[in-house]
């Protein structure tokens, strides 16, 4: 499961908090002062979440943030859930495909 990093905007207080999606839960609040004007900043234990973690807390119906988006490591996410669901085995040249879209996400106007 992903964890987290919420910074207090009223105090600076960072914490760290455990989540089961990559939704912000409605009732967060600043464990130091109460306040709940805190925001999710990106921290190293989201960044290295490897992409079974990343499928696995992907939440198809749920709205992504922008930073989401801007993600590469997330193209794909939707297709690739679809597929496991339904119990098909990506082909690999699909997951050679998803790759490279992820890494070099400009390949894909030059093919
Ligand atoms: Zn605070």
């Amino acid at each position: 499961m992903p964890i987290y990093e919420y910074k207090c905007n009223n105090c600076g207080n960072i914490q760290g908090i455990l989540l089961r999606g990559y939704n912000d839960p409605d009732d967060l609040a600043c464990d130091s002062c109460g306040s709940v004007d805190i925001k999710r900043i990106i921290s190293r234990v989201n960044y290295h979440s490897s992409s079974s973690d990343r499928l696995n807390s992907y939440d198809s119906r749920a709205r992504h943030t922008d930073s989401f988006y801007q993600d590469t490591r997330n193209i794909g996410l939707h297709a690739e859930q679809m597929l496991k669901k339904s119990g098909v085995e990506p082909t690999e040249d699909f997951k050679a495909k998803l790759e490279k879209v992820r890494t070099d996400p400009s390949s894909i106007l030059k093919d």
